[in-house]
């Protein structure tokens, strides 16, 4: 159901829920009216029956009585005669009682009929006083039977008057019953003969009263029929009992009241269930309309955190922007770009526009560097200062350091991309590194040129050992440490045998490579502690530090006669290389170097003037 139609049916329920009592209370008014005004007409009709009834019934019981007493009249006129004695005697005083008949005159009372019975002294002082009046005559009169009237008995009087003057009467008594027809007391009336005066002389029957049912007593109550006797100057009055009528008449008014029940209760039960059901809607509505008013009250809510969502997320999203470092949202299960900043957009070359929904596979320039980030990812949740190349709309390689972070945006699971361009800090640190490498370079040339120069200063250049005059620091340095430690070194001068013949048999090249195969074989032998130098030409010179004079020429004997037995190659022949060499000792040559190799170089032309190939130590000094 739509919201409109919801209220249009809360307002139909609310107008119903208004109007329906009152539509009933007014049919229920409208019904009980009916029944009370139909029981009222129907009440008016029975009594009109009852009206009706009695009437005929005090026509009937009227003629009753006037015949009876006219009658008794003729009887009672019979048993007259002018002497003033009974004329007859008749036994049918019918309806007097036990055909009772009394002379009553002025001084005594006579039975003239009937059973022997007294007549009591009041009824005939009564019956006195009646004559007093001067009553007509030979008329019958109906007296209380004074204190008899709740016995029903009723004093009959017959005056007779005779020239004017009323001495005597007639008297007997009768009851009220026996001057009707059986069957009108059938119906149990209340029957009353009243004087002129209003004067109650006998009653028959139960008045209705306070025990009588409220509908015989009110709603069917009907007034006595009176009627005038004629044979007697008193009334008949009747009242009928309503029983008869009054039967039917609660029968029906009990079938309305019934129908009118039922219809109410039926009306009721309705209103109640139509109530139910309007309560019901009224209810829902009720519900609804607070739902609604909760509604628009959660919605202005929600508009308004939306409201400062908005504010925060364009402050964040400002924030954001304002960084230099690129950063990107990424679905999590797609691995595509959901959003970046200025700064990713400005870095990558693409719009916002374009960045979205972009695939994260696309910024990278290697596939397979990719695949690793998202496997290291997949097993460390986050990814921080990874190197990497990505790759910018404009095919350009932009290097970068990436971090990568969960997050949970909008309920979906994403990550945070952040990357700061280190291009131009890798292209310095590549430039720095060039120059590092080119400054390395140019200092391992200098170190080089300068072990060139210093080989070369220090090393002779053809055969790599000391040159002359690096042998001769280093010899003095080493005279110097033996001297402070008094120690021995002998001081060998060398001269190769004969070498002018190889320079003119095989060459001066040849000549050079021999100087390097001798300078070879001897250096290898010589101790590590050993000096040994060019002095010049084919010309040597060895300091043995720790070696005296005789150690120092088995060494040095030992040398060349390894050497002479070194075959060397020169044009297909095989050459064999001799030298001499003289020998002086610190100890016993003397202190200085030059002393020193002065007396080594004569023992070694000593030694060539002996034959050469041989060692020749120096004598012992002059002075020592
Ligand atoms: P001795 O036994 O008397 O010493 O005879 P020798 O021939 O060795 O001596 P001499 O002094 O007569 O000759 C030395 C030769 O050494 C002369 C020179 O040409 C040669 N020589 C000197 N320096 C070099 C050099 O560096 N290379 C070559 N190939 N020959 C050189
Ligand atoms: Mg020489
Ligand atoms: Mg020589």
């Amino acid at each position: 159901m739509s919201f409109a139609s919801e209220q249009q049916a809360e307002q139909s329920a609310l107008r119903m829920s208004r109007l329906l009592p009152v539509l009933t209370a007014m049919f229920l008014l409208l019904l009980w009216s009916m029944v009370v005004e139909t029981l009222y007409e129907r009440a008016a009709f029975t009594r009109q029956q009852i009206a009706t009834e009695q009437q005929r019934w005090l026509n009937q019981a009227a003629g009753s009585i006037d015949i009876r007493l006219d009658t008794l009249r003729s009887d009672i006129l019979l048993h007259r005669d002018k002497k003033g004695g009974l004329a007859r005697d008749t036994t049918s005083l019918y309806p007097l009682q036990g055909t009772r008949l009394w002379l009553i005159d002025a001084d005594s009372q006579l039975q003239l009929h009937g059973e022997a019975d007294t007549l009591s002294t009041t009824t005939a002082d009564s019956v006195r006083q009646l004559l007093q009046q001067q009553p007509a005559d030979g008329r019958l009169l109906l007296l209380d039977a004074a204190g008899q009237r709740s016995g029903g008995r009723l004093l009959v009087v017959m005056p007779w008057c005779e020239a004017g003057a009323c001495q005597r009467a007639l008297a007997g008594y009768v009851t009220l019953p026996d001057l009707l027809d059986p069957e009108l007391l059938n119906d149990k009336p209340h029957v009353q003969l009243s004087d002129s005066s209003g004067n109650v002389l006998v009653s028959l029957g139960r008045a209705p009263g306070r025990l009588s049912s409220y509908l015989d007593h009110g709603m069917l109550q009907t007034a006595n029929a009176t009627a005038t006797l004629s044979s007697v100057p008193l009334q008949l009055s009747v009242h009928l009992s309503p029983v008869r009528h009054s039967q039917p008449f609660i029968l029906f008014a009990l079938y309305l009241c019934a129908s009118a029940i039922l219809m109410s209760g039926l009306l009721v039960l309705i209103l109640l269930r139509v109530g139910r059901r309007l309560t019901f809607i009224l209810q829902r509505s009720e519900e609804v309309s607070q739902a609604t008013h909760l509604l628009t009250l959660t919605n202005n809510s929600l508009r308004e955190r939306l409201r400062k969502l908005i504010e925060e997320q364009r402050d964040q999203q400002t924030l954001i922007d304002t960084v230099q470092v690129g950063v990107l949202l990424i679905d999590a299960e797609q691995k595509i770009i959901i959003t970046g900043n200025e700064a990713a957009t400005r870095l990558l070359g693409y719009t916002r526009q374009a960045l979205y929904r972009r695939s994260l596979e696309s910024l990278f320039t290697s596939s397979e560097q990719y695949s690793q980030l998202l496997a290291l990812l997949q097993e460390q949740q986050q990814l921080s200062e990874r190197e990497v190349e990505l790759n910018t709309r404009s095919d350009e390689r932009l290097w970068s350091v990436l971090s990568m972070r969960p997050l949970l945006f909008r309920e979906r699971n994403a990550y945070v991309l952040s990357f700061v361009d280190i291009t131009e800090r890798l292209l310095h640190a590549q430039r720095l590194e060039q120059e590092k490498q080119a400054t390395e370079r140019a200092l391992s040339q200098l170190q080089s040129t300068q072990h060139e120069l210093y080989q070369r200063a220090t090393s002779d250049d053809l055969t790599g050992i000391a040159n002359r005059r690096h042998f001769l620091s280093g010899a003095g340095k080493a005279l110097e440490l033996a001297r402070l430690e008094n120690q021995c070194l002998v001081v060998v001068v060398l001269d190769v045998d004969h070498f002018k013949s190889i320079n003119d048999r095989y060459g001066h090249a040849a000549g050079d490579s021999v100087l390097q195969r001798l300078t070879q074989h001897i250096a290898a032998a010589l101790p590590h502690a050993a000096l040994f130098g060019r002095m010049g030409g084919e010309e040597f010179a060895i300091v043995l530090p720790d070696y005296n004079l005789n150690e120092a020429h088995a060494l040095l004997d030992s040398i060349r006669v390894s050497l002479a037995a070194l075959p060397l190659q020169q044009d297909g022949d095989i050459v064999h290389i001799t030298f001499s060499a003289g020998l002086a000792e610190r100890k016993r040559h003397g202190e200085q170097l030059f002393e020193l190799l002065k007396i080594a170089d004569h023992a070694m032309y000593q030694a060539k003037s002996e034959g050469r190939n041989r060692i020749h130590s120096a004598a012992p000094a002059q002075n020592g």
